[in-house]
């Protein structure tokens, strides 16, 4: 890492890899970087986790991915699992268990199809008919005929996870600016000169994991990423009795619930709406609906008082897949962005594959389909930009 300040001058800044965006992306991507010894800058226009990465709903869940992403989610997995000795905290992670719950026949068709596909992946899921859902998950109304666990997956405290992970790249001796939003980005044939109002940081690598904002970082670079903002709902109860005992989600995703070891049921589902570039807020009508369905499931929540709602701002791509992988414009940048409501868990993992690919120029976990070009010979279909509501 060089610093080449004049007096009087912008702070300039020469390193191997700039990072944009310090949600658990670009974090883990920046830890992963220093556990191989490559210099890194991490730039952040707000405060690292404060984003998506930062307010999700927390969930950790492998089940319910589409098949090119369970690769990248069972890598995830095994990090997952070693929490504290990466980022130095448990971060409330837990492994509940993942219900997904079905309300209908074709609900159940759609499970036990999405159970067989995730097999050939090693997800073991168990599909459990009304009478076994009873028996397991007496505290579920009669309204769910049926379900299928996941009995690993689980749930986290998103507001001490991403923090941590951008904390642990910092331990490492990752350059970390908070603060610090990225203008303008050139290249001058060597190294990207990446500029922030305070700062200026050349490197002859960079990686755009500037999430919901990372297509217009790419556009700069030539390359048009179909990614449409999403809002999802997202809302906390007051303590109750602990009860719920997995964390639920339901096929076809109207709601998501989990309760934490204080008695917090967090709740999500349906979608908001933005405020500004940055900033969303939840939608009360959904808020009311999705406490309708809740409470029809899960009865132990009709009185419940809610205390807290909020939502935020994510990056949709219509085939539901993220951008990962190198620019195909541009040598030596790389993207890591557009999770779909989906990115806490795998946040991680791809975090991993950037530095792989910064390091090799290859990574042993499948992302063919992640790759920027699918949108220059995308189908119509695939350019359609349907929101659907979120799955946690
Ligand atoms: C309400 C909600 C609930 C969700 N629930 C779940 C869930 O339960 N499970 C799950 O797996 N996923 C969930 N997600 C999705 C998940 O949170 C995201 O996919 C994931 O956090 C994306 O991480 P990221 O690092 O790509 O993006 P972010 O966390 O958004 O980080 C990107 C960062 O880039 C910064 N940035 C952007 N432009 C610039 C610039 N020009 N200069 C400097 N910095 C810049 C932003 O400030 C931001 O901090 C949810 C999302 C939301 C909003």
């Amino acid at each position: 890492m060089t610093d080449i300040h004049t007096p009087g001058s912008k702070r300039t800044l020469g390193t191997d890899v700039v990072i944009v965006g310090g949600g658990i992306v670009g974090a883990s991507a920046a830890l992963a970087l220093r556990q191989k010894g490559i210099a890194v800058v991490l730039l952040e226009r707000d405060v690292c986790g404060s984003r998506s990465s930062g307010i999700n709903y927390g969930g950790v869940r492998r089940q319910g991915r589409l098949a090119a992403q369970l690769p990248l989610s069972q890598r995830a997995h095994h990090i997952w699992a070693r929490l504290p000795e990466l980022i130095g905290i448990d971060g409330e992670y837990v492994r509940s268990g993942h219900l997904k719950l079905g309300v209908c026949a074709a609900d159940m068709a759609s499970l036990e199809n999405y159970a067989q596909m995730a097999a050939r992946y090693d997800l073991p899921l168990e599909i459990l008919d009304q009478q076994q859902l009873r028996r397991r998950f007496p505290w579920i109304s009669q309204r769910a005929i049926g379900g299928s666990y996941c009995a690993e997956d689980g749930h986290a405290n998103p507001r001490l996870v991403s923090p941590a992970f951008a904390h642990a790249a910092g331990r490492l001796g990752a350059q970390i600016f908070d603060q610090t939003p990225v203008s303008r980005i050139e290249h001058d044939g060597q190294r990207f000169i990446v500029d922030c109002p305070q700062l200026q940081v050349r490197a002859p690598l960079l990686i755009n994991c500037a999430g919901a904002w990372g297509h217009r970082i790419a556009a700069w670079f030539d390359e048009q990423v179909p990614l449409q903002v999403s809002c999802p709902n997202m809302t906390v109860t007051e303590p109750l009795p602990l009860f719920m005992d997995a964390s639920i989600g339901i096929e076809g995703g109207s709601i998501y619930a989990r309760q934490v070891s204080r008695g917090n049921c967090v709740i999500g589902g349906g979608q908001g709406y933005t405020t500004s570039d940055t900033t969303a807020r939840p939608g009360r009508e959904a808020v009311l609906e999705l406490m309708k369905v809740a409470s029809g499931l899960f009865p132990a929540l009709a009185s419940a008082h809610l205390i807290r709602f909020w939502s935020g701002i994510e990056g949709n791509i219509p085939d539901r897949n993220p951008v990962v992988g190198p620019s195909h414009t541009t040598p030596g940048l790389f993207h890591g962005f557009g999770f779909c409501g989906a990115g806490f868990q795998i946040g991680p993992a791809v975090g991993e594959v950037l530095a792989e690919l910064i390091d090799d120029g290859h990574t042993p976990t499948p992302i063919d389909a992640f790759a920027i070009n699918r949108f220059s010979t995308a189908s119509s279909t695939l350019m359609s930009t349907t929101i659907v509501s979120g799955d946690e």
